[in-house]
């Protein structure tokens, strides 16, 4: 998620854009462009440098609930239909062990997903474009 911090009220707002890169957005507005704060309603001109990458905590969030509901739906499903008998099974048994790392795999997408987004912000803030004009 692209925010720039306002130069009037100093909050983060959003910026609308799924560039990957800085260049990307020159390309598109020019080096510098106008922009309207939502909070403060400020008209500033601002650099393509000024825009930064965020982790987007919300769908962070998002995946995560996906991932715990898919990982509860699974360990429920296996237990429906006989397979888990008791708790201790999962830990003890072959196949209990197999039915609990198939249940995390949700987990594992999450973190790959997440280290994905941190690794495409990263690469955005890395990557400046020249200050002159
Ligand atoms: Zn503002």
């Amino acid at each position: 998620m692209l925010k720039i911090k306002c130069q009037n009220c100093k909050e983060y707002f959003k910026y609308p854009s799924d560039a990957l890169t800085r260049a990307e957005i020159e390309n598109k507005v020019g080096r510098y462009f106008r922009y309207q704060c939502p909070h403060c309603l400020s008209n500033k001109e601002y650099h393509v440098n000024d825009i930064r990458a965020h982790d987007n905590q919300k769908l962070l969030l998002l995946y995560f609930l996906f991932a715990l509901f898919a990982n509860i739906g699974t360990l429920i499903y296996f237990w429906s239909i006989g397979l888990i008998p008791n708790i201790g099974f999962l830990f003890m048994t072959t196949i209990g062990v197999r039915i609990l790392i198939v249940s995390i795999v949700p987990f594992v997408v999450f973190l790959l997903l997440k280290k994905q987004m941190e690794k495409k912000n990263a690469f955005f803030n890395k990557h400046r474009v020249s200050k002159t004009r």
